[in-house]
């Protein structure tokens, strides 16, 4: 990963031209210039010139950024602001350290394939004395004040049975290496694909994994989901947290390099664009061999839609459309693009080809590619104004008339979700893969 001393040249090409205001989200509600794009750039090269040092409000400022990269898209310049800012959180975590309790979650609890899953397991059994049922949602309200939980937010349940405990429990697989799992018959002549799931499929939305597997299936993958897949790291980078994502990207590497995968492949927007992208930089100083590795990794790595569209060449549900339930030949479609994939990864045209052949009707909103607001961690540590950002998400979609509003990331689909509460909205989220997998009433094969 680049320093922040390292993107001096980067920072010394912008011309204050403002352009990257206009679009920046956080400026967008604070209406100052230190909360824009422009002006966390300045910060940063006053910083470089030893002109300001890394104050409480320098550090206010770096936080303050939901990462949605659209600075960067817009910027005629080409200055990455959103790698400069993480540079700057990497320089502030190195020079004045996490917060203890921070640290160690990231470090003991996130960056192990062991106490990570007991952790979430422990606190799924609490969950119950410390949150209540919001009565028309699949979501949790607080009982009383916690630490960083707002008494307005919709919290998301943590699962029964997780993602890839559930996968345990699945049929044997012979042939592949212990506590990994194949799901569809075995045929040299089907694409292998592994399967990653992320935090927040396998912890609080398995049935988005579990939508995934079914459609994967049914366009004709053989598909893998290794149990000892771990967190993709990109909360510990998003917290400047560098080494932990670095031992995260070098975990996951070593786990799927087990297979002889064709693609690797994720339902998580943030995730993808992490494997794709982020592994390369995080591991780019660790000698050629990893280099290469992680370049062979990251070549296979593709969101599930693009995936689905443009390599496995899905263009047929072959199943029919029902008339009753979650979709409707009737129903109004809206859909949000994802920062981490439209802007990451390039890709909008596949969720949008999937949802039609889902048999709903597509009606675009005004702003699709406007950022929810979630930025990671910042939707934590400041919910007031993540929300303020989510609301004219929330309005753009409610203006619609959708019956569902439906993207490719749990991390948006949580954070619409909580938004649309608030808008008193009933709109209702999903995965794009969740709309095609409801046609699809057949269980999963296992293998023969
Ligand atoms: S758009 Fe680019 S050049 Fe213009 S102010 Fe923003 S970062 Fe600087
Ligand atoms: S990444 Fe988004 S929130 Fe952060 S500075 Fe750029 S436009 Fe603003």
């Amino acid at each position: 990963m680049k320093t922040l001393e390292q993107f001096s040249q980067e920072i010394n090409k912008c011309v204050l031209c403002g352009t990257c205001r206009s679009v920046c989200p956080t400026f967008g509600v604070v209406q100052r210039e230190p909360a824009s794009a422009r002006g966390k750039v300045a910060l940063c090269s006053a910083f470089l010139h030893n002109e300001i040092s890394l104050s409480e409000g320098f550090i206010k400022q770096m936080n303050e950024c939901v990462q949605c990269m659209a600075c960067h898209k817009a910027c005629p310049n080409d200055v990455n602001v959103p790698d400069i800012i993480l540079a700057a959180r990497a320089e502030i975590a190195k020079e004045k350290g996490l917060p203890l309790a921070k640290s160690f979650i990231l470090k003991n609890i996130l960056d192990s394939e062991r106490i990570m899953p007991i952790a979430m397991k422990f606190i799924s059994k609490l969950q119950g004395l410390l949150f209540k049922g919001v009565p028309e949602e699949s979501g949790l309200h607080r009982r009383f004040p916690l630490p960083l939980i707002d008494e307005r937010r919709v919290v998301p349940p943590l699962a029964e049975k997780f993602f890839l405990e559930v996968r345990s429990q699945g049929p044997a697989s012979a042939g592949f290496k212990q506590g990994s799992e194949v799901r569809s018959k075995k045929n040299t002549l089907q694409p292998r694909v592994g399967f990653f799931a992320g935090c927040l499929i396998n912890y609080m939305l398995p049935n988005i994994g579990e939508a995934s597997l079914k459609v994967l299936e049914k366009a004709g993958a053989s598909v893998i989901a290794p149990l000892d897949q771990l967190c993709c790291g990109m909360p510990a980078l998003g917290m400047g947290d560098v080494e932990t994502a670095k031992s995260l990207a070098l975990k996951n590497l070593e786990v799927f390099e087990q297979y002889e995968l064709d693609y690797i492949t994720t339902a998580c927007s943030t995730c993808g664009d992490g494997l794709k992208r982020r592994f390369k930089e995080l591991l780019s100083d660790e000698g050629d061999d990893i280099q290469k590795r992680v370049e062979i990794f990251a070549g296979k790595v593709r969101d599930i839609t693009e995936l689905l569209v443009n390599e496995l060449e899905f263009k047929d549900l072959n199943a029919p459309i029902s008339d009753s339930g979650l979709l409707t030949p009737n129903s109004i479609v809206t859909y949000h693009d994802p920062c981490h994939l439209r802007r990451g990864q390039g890709i909008a045209d596949e969720p949008r080809e999937l949802i039609e052949m889902s048999g709903a009707k597509l009606k675009e909103m005004e702003h699709p590619c406007r950022c929810c607001g979630l930025g990671g961690s910042f939707n934590i540590t400041n919910y007031e104004f993540s929300m303020a950002i989510n609301r004219s998400k929330a309005e753009d979609i409610k203006n619609t008339g959708a019956d569902i509003v439906a993207t490719a990331c749990p991390g948006c689909m949580i954070q619409i979700k909580d938004g649309l509460h608030q808008l008193g909205a009933d709109t209702k989220v999903v995965h794009v893969i969740e709309l095609l997998a409801f046609h699809l009433a057949s269980p999963l094969t296992g293998e023969d």
